[in-house]
């Protein structure tokens, strides 16, 4: 093991979506696959404490730990490469740095002095890049810096990589440096000119990149490389492309064809040996040699954009990996979903899953597919809102309450079927005030999810405030409704199911979070096979 904790800083250039978190996350796993104990933090330079309050327009998906944080996407990656759970001091932002500055002030530990962005600032974002290396439990930290070098607010951060570079000496602090080399179809040429001015900019404020990853969409020629190496002053060896892939499960692969790990553990002075990357490799077999595929609807109402079910579509790739299908998925946006179109809309389908989701956008469209396949035997899987819709949709046409609701989406409801919990009555600051994190989940025996989960006890995360109503349960359950997944400390209905449907489970918690790639989760693994058997049978 090393004895002193190394960091990797990567930055990034010329513009953002380089995918820097990918990179972070290939370099990780090959490091991780040579033994070396390795966690990736991301710093994000906006000035929410959190992205909790972003709507996914902003920056896709929110992605929640274990211990109840809610991160940026790019933490998802981490843990779905690397297979090591992450938690909230793996994601810094602006906002939580000036907080605990500004809180260390009024407690008076800067007592006399005038606190300033330098060395106050810089000061606890050093801290906090720190605090996962002090654990102990790490060999080698890589933090990423969100933003692009140059911004006014990624400044600060940019002056504690030069600071922290220097107090930990040589070959204990790197620097990789990410730009994009772009292509310009009129001249027919790879142009390097970004790069250097980005290089540059790093360079103003003290920084000189030790490796350089230039992503392009063509192979970068030796000369290229050779010329990239000579205006920035890095080594040939390490001007590393990043070529565009065909699925990001193949970047490690990639980098390692190209000597990134190598080139980073010389830096830093570390032994290499050959990653054991079996697994990894037989994953990839499996994901781009399907047998079959099957054709699943994800209802939703960000679908149009990539990112806002980024954990979903990833646990979906793991989840056909593992059957050896491939899974198309088809976005649905719900707000254009009713019963005159709704046979049109799915009926070709082989599966559908209502997305997670907040207020009342496309909320009818929902409960209209979640009856649809609930009457037509076709596998439906519930996240989160998508669970809370199965159990109105329920009440409303199996127990004929038709006012049957929720009260986020209809406070007056004479039949709040989904209420807002307990402990949720009194808050009403937005920020970070949801029911967080892992909580333990005792299933019933003899359930659809026991069989699955192959457990009696199980823990998974969340993130919402508002939960199925027990007031309803007896009756819900005496109609054929289940509750097969309960909070073993408040009775919460965490799952609920459908035992004489083919496969009808909704869960209150969020299995996306936790599917990687050496763990497919078990619940997608499963709805892809109800998927796959409903097809054959069509
Ligand atoms: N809006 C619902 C709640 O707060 C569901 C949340 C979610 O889907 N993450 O309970």
């Amino acid at each position: 093991m090393v004895k002193k904790t190394k960091y990797i800083f990567v930055t990034g250039g010329v513009t953002s979506s380089l995918g820097k978190g990918i990179i972070g996350a290939s370099l990780a796993k090959l490091l991780q696959a040579q033994g070396y104990r390795v966690t990736i933090q991301k710093l994000d330079p906006y000035i929410n404490v959190d992205p909790g309050t972003l709507n996914p327009y902003e920056h896709g998906e929110c992605y929640v730990t274990a211990d109840g944080a809610e991160t940026d996407l790019d933490l998802g990656h981490y843990e779905r490469f690397l297979n090591v759970p992450t938690s909230q001091a793996n994601n810094v932002t602006t906002g939580r740095i000036y907080q605990s500055v500004i809180e260390k002030e009024r407690r008076g530990e800067f007592l006399g002095k005038t606190v300033q962005v330098v060395p106050h600032i810089t000061d606890e974002i050093k801290d906090r890049i720190q605090i996962l290396g002090n654990s102990g439990d790490y060999d080698i930290v890589i933090t990423e810096i969100g933003g692009t070098v140059g911004d006014i607010e990624s400044l600060p951060y940019i002056e504690a990589v030069r600071q922290l570079r220097w107090d930990l000496g040589e070959h204990n602090g790197i620097v990789i440096h990410l730009t994009l080399v772009p292509y310009l179809s009129a001249a027919g040429e790879l142009k390097t000119k970004p790069t250097q001015h980005s290089v540059k900019t790093l360079m103003e404020s003290g920084i000189q990149a030790d490796v350089l990853v230039c992503r392009t969409e063509h192979d970068l020629p030796v000369e290229l490389r050779k010329k990239l190496a000579l205006f920035c002053n890095v080594r040939e060896e390490a001007v590393i492309q990043s070529i565009d892939a065909s699925t990001i499960y193949d970047v490690p692969n990639l980098m390692l064809q190209q000597g990134l790990d190598k080139v980073v553990l010389k830096k830093l002075d570390l032994p290499s040996v050959e990653p054991e990357m079996t697994k990894w490799n037989q994953f990839l077999k499996k994901l781009k040699n399907p047998k079959t595929e099957v054709t699943i609807g994800l209802i939703g109402k960000y679908v149009e954009l990539q990112d806002s079910y980024k954990s979903i579509l990833e646990s979906f790739i793991h989840a056909g990996a593992e059957n050896e299908v491939k899974v198309n998925l088809e976005s649905i946006h719900s707000e254009y979903l009713n019963d005159d179109n709704i046979k049109l809309k799915l009926s070709h389908l082989d599966g559908i899953l209502v997305a997670p989701g907040f207020g009342e956008r496309g909320i009818e469209g929902k409960i209209v597919a979640v009856r649809y396949v609930r009457e037509n035997n076709m596998p439906f899987f519930g996240i989160c809102l998508g669970m809370q819709m199965a159990v109105i949709e329920f009440a409303r046409h199996v127990l004929h309450i038709p006012d049957a609701d929720s009260t986020e989406m209809n406070p007056n409801t004479k039949n709040p079927v989904i209420d807002l919990m307990e402990e949720q009555k009194s808050i009403t600051d937005k920020g970070g005030t949801m029911r967080l994190g892992a909580w333990d989940c005792d299933l019933k025996l003899g359930s659809k999810v026991s069989e699955i989960y192959k457990a009696k006890t199980i823990k998974e995360r969340h993130r919402h405030r508002y939960e199925f109503n027990s007031d309803y349960k007896e009756q819900i359950e005496a109609a054929g409704m289940l509750a097969t997944g309960l909070n073993p400390d408040t009775g919460l209905v965490e799952i609920i199911e459908i035992p004489t449907h083919p496969f009808f489970v909704g869960v209150q918690y969020h299995p996306e979070y936790s599917s990687t790639v050496a763990n497919p989760h078990p619940l997608f693994v499963a709805f892809v096979k109800a998927a796959l058997k409903f097809k054959n049978n069509k």
